[in-house]
């Protein structure tokens, strides 16, 4: 139809531009995945803990049913009639796990990150964001259509100048950052960003958790935790669709801000509640997280291993510490070929490319996971060392 002309056109563009998405084609098998006929250890999942594909603990799941599995729709809002007495559950054990007030439960964290900021923030609000936050958050920022500015990223310098500057102008100021942040892999100083918060009496702290929840702390409960700064942040946002592999997201906040959101949160109001099935695995894998200290052990020694080698082999900077490894090459088109080359030879990771990654930084991300062995990655790195001989 000519009206559709306009987006062939564009799609075209983005073709030409190498920038053309897809969705791929493959199939899972453990850690596996097969695409084209070629079967690649997944380096590109966010299943840290490698409980994606643990069926003994979905086994033990499912046998604290008999024939009544809980429902597979809640079939309404939970401001209706959606709300399940296992959703008030998983709130009262996350907020008594995490020592706070209360908790909120939402349907994703792309839910939780463009409903919380609009639902708080005013035409009196200020929203300061690390450079580098994830999508999700931008898009908070934007519906939250207040003043808002950027701080380099982890520059607490950057960002002091512009509280002492700006904290008089407005009547609250959300500070906003990841913890470990998803294309460098490096971590936030969760502690100095308190520091910084409490000279200041109208500064908030959102911190997303969604890539280190279930793998940093004593219990799993994240960098805050890790950090011991858990009580002196004001929203601590995480996701249960990575390391703790289900779907959902969580916030753990005071009451009163639980109160708010949930008078106030579009995403939260307007939007079918996860499945209660979907909730009770959260629930009983949250039970479980603090019993995946074996995994947090094994993840963090494979991922100490893969940055050391990389950056032995091709004398790189690493701005990593954690579970998501970038191998920095800078050229878009080397990027793309090496990745190319590694999934040939069964890795399967992915160039990631501007505007995603800053220019000049094109890399290949592999992203760890606890259910990968030394062998898998002494296998990449030796074939690594091959191809860039
Ligand atoms: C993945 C991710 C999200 C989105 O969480 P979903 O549950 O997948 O919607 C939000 N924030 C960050 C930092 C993420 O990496």
């Amino acid at each position: 139809m000519a009206i559709y002309n306009h987006f062939s056109q564009q799609l075209a563009g983005l073709r030409e531009q190498n920038q053309f998405r897809q969705l791929p084609q493959l199939t899972h098998q453990g850690r596996f995945i097969h695409k084209d006929g070629k079967t690649m250890l997944n380096m590109s999942s966010n299943d840290y803990l490698g409980l994606a594909n643990n069926a003994a603990l979905r086994q033990a799941f499912l046998n604290q049913y008999q024939d009544q599995l809980p429902s597979l729709t809640s079939s309404s809002s939970r401001l209706l009639t959606g709300s399940f007495p296992i959703y008030d559950s998983l709130e009262t054990l996350m907020a008594n796990a995490f020592g706070r007030e209360s908790a909120l439960l939402f349907n994703s964290g792309y839910h939780a990150n463009i409903g919380i900021l609009p639902a708080l923030a005013d035409k009196q609000t200020l929203i300061v964001a690390d450079k580098l936050v994830h999508a999700s958050l931008i898009d908070g920022i934007r519906l939250a259509q207040c003043d808002f500015l950027r701080f380099r990223h982890n520059d607490y310098a950057h960002l002091a100048q512009i509280l002492h500057k700006k904290h008089r102008t407005f009547a609250r100021i959300i500070v906003v950052t990841e913890s470990v942040f998803s294309m460098d892999g490096d971590l936030a100083d969760l502690n100095q960003l308190v520091v910084l918060k409490q000279q200041f009496d109208n500064v908030m702290l959102y911190v997303d958790e969604a890539h280190a929840i279930g793998v940093y702390g004593a219990t799993g409960l994240g960098l805050a935790q890790q950090q011991q700064c858990i009580e002196q942040i004001d929203l601590l946002v995480g996701t249960f669709g990575k390391a703790l592999a289900s779907m959902g997201a969580y916030v753990v906040c005071d009451q009163v801000l639980k109160d708010y959101l949930v008078n106030k949160m579009r995403p939260l109001i307007f939007s079918t509640a996860l499945p209660p099935l979907n909730v009770a695995w959260t629930h009983f894998l949250f039970e479980n997280l603090p019993h995946f200290s074996q995994q947090r052990q094994h993840l963090a020694q494979l991922s100490d291993y893969l940055r050391q080698q990389i950056v032995r082999l091709f004398n790189v900077t690493m701005p990593s510490e954690s579970c998501i490894v970038p191998y920095i090459l800078g050229d878009n088109q080397n990027t793309v070929q090496l990745a190319q080359q590694l999934q040939q030879q069964g890795y399967y990771c992915l160039p990631i490319r501007p505007p995603t990654v800053p220019q000049g930084t094109s890399r290949i991300r592999f992203s760890l996971s606890a259910d990968m062995t030394f062998d898998d990655v002494t296998g990449l790195v030796g074939c690594l060392q091959e191809l860039s001989a």
